[in-house]
């Protein structure tokens, strides 16, 4: 299979959809169709959620030194194929080459730690009441698994996904974005070679809607793990209610950065830079508000505002290039109109401000100051290079102010102050929380949301827990 050719996975095999379609692959930083992937309907979802159920019986009870053997082995495969797949990532996604090159080493690092950890996935044994009985608490799969991935890490969150599933002993059927194909033929292709039993892992992509509609009604799919936006998140949930599937969300967010007066401000200028102008800004626990205390407010959005403006704007594949473009017309429409809705309000341009001629999806990176709250840069996840800047008075205002949303995801705080460090990270309503730390994930600790960005945590032991069911066994022992 030719890498910019994807066919879908299933049972072992790639291959064409049932009825044959295919859909052009387009390269944000040209316009241009870079490849075409093959586009799955109910049909092959189905064969899909089929495969996934013949072979769950066999993986599930397949020692656990043995699965965690494939998932290294495809973490090997991963990290070799490098180069390839972090460039292919950069045609298909527009993130430059280094953040791709990152991205399929964490995705290699997901399928490595999940490997070890599947030996770690013990029960226990409770002490009972009286000497008639034993009482044991077992962890087993849950059974077939559905993945539905977003497009701003598209190898990452497979990774995410399938090789805690897999390493639980359950089998997954993988539906990418429609953006990001390619990315996932190519992480699919390493489990393939990596000698992963036919039907434990599939890849179906194509539209959203008739895939997801089998995943729903299907019964024999037990849980959807999803990260997406927050209104197919409420969807799915609210669906999987019917069958009382098992979900996982993990949602948008609106992360706040409070830097406060006693900040290194070279380190919370280039933390802000990192972490709202990384993948174009299209990353769900980017900094969207930035809050910076009163007293070093003009200086900080000086410096700032000088920093952001030399960030270089361009395709991914050219080395220079800070920022790439974004995904598609639409996602640069959106920070347009969220610049001019700010800008109409009476917010004060720092820079940037414009969307950048084409051929592709570039808008250069924007600050804007003192936004009204109804502004929709301060309430709806922007996506994209565009950051709000705001000013607090005292640590119970920038709490107020960085937990007035309905999103919970991630949160950044900039301090020396050790007490204040560890007074705020427990009073701000996130699942996550970068002290000092720009780019919290990693795989082996819990990511996720609180309120409406999402529920469940992946990552780390919880995102194993996930995919595990837990059964009392409750043994009488005659005497
Ligand atoms: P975004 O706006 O970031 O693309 P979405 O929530 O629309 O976020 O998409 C995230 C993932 O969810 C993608 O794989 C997308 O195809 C999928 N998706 C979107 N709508 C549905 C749906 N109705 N059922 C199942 N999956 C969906």
């Amino acid at each position: 299979m030719r890498v910019d050719s994807g066919q879908l996975y299933i049972d072992g095999a790639f291959r064409e959809a049932a009825d044959g379609r295919r859909a052009e692959v387009v390269n944000p930083a040209t316009g241009d169709a870079m490849g075409s992937m093959a586009q799955g309907g109910a049909v092959d979802a189905r064969a899909a959620v089929d495969a996934a159920t013949r072979a769950f019986a066999a993986w599930a009870a397949t020692p656990a030194p043995e699965r965690a053997a494939v998932l290294r082995k495809a973490a090997d495969l991963i990290l070799q194929r490098r180069d390839a797949i972090a460039a292919l990532m950069t045609r298909e996604q527009g993130k430059p080459l280094r953040e791709s090159a990152g991205e399929v080493t964490m995705t290699a690092d997901y399928f490595q730690w999940n490997a070890e950890e599947a030996r770690r996935i013990y029960g226990d044994i409770i002490p009972a009441s009286t000497r008639a009985k034993r009482l044991l608490v077992l962890r087993q799969p849950v059974g077939v698994t559905a993945a539905i991935t977003p497009w701003n890490f598209p190898a990452s969150m497979i990774g995410r996904k399938l090789a805690p599933a897999l390493a639980a002993g359950c089998t997954a059927v993988l539906k990418p974005a429609p953006a990001t194909p390619l990315v996932a033929c190519a992480i699919l292709q390493c489990l393939h070679d990596a000698g992963l039993p036919a039907g434990v892992a599939n890849l179906v992509a194509g539209p959203a809607e008739p895939i997801g509609e089998v995943f729903l009604t299907d019964a024999r799919v037990r849980k959807i793990s999803f990260t997406g936006s927050t209104a197919v998140g409420k969807m799915l949930l609210g669906r999987a209610a019917e069958q009382m599937k098992k979900v996982s969300l993990e949602l948008g967010g609106h992360a706040p950065f409070l830097v406060f007066p006693d900040a290194d401000l070279d380190q919370a200028v280039e933390g802000v830079v990192s972490s709202r102008y990384r993948n174009a800004g299209q990353t769900c626990i980017c900094a969207n508000r930035l809050y910076v205390h009163e007293d070093i407010a003009a200086t900080f959005s000086q410096r700032l505002a000088a920093r952001v403006q030399s960030l270089r704007v361009g395709r991914g594949d050219d080395p220079s290039v800070d920022v790439g473009p974004l995904i598609g017309a639409a996602a640069v429409e959106r920070v347009r109109a969220q610049v001019e809705d700010g800008l109409a309000r009476g917010g004060r341009l720092l820079c940037g401000g414009e969307p950048l001629p084409g051929p592709g999806y570039f808008f250069q990176p924007t600050v804007i100051a003192d936004l009204p709250p109804d502004a929709l840069l301060r309430n709806q996840e922007t996506f994209g290079p565009l950051l709000g800047l705001w000013s607090f008075r005292d640590e119970a205002e920038a709490i107020a102010l960085a937990n007035d949303t309905p999103y919970g995801l991630a949160a950044y705080l900039y301090t020396r102050d050790l007490g204040r460090a560890v007074r705020v990270s427990e009073a701000l309503e996130y699942g996550i929380v970068g002290v000092n730390d720009p780019v919290p994930a990693t795989v082996q600790a819990p990511f996720g949301g609180v309120k409406e960005s999402g529920m469940g945590r992946e990552g780390g032991y919880e995102g194993l827990l996930g995919f595990l069911e837990t059964k009392f066994v409750s043994l009488a022992v005659p005497s």
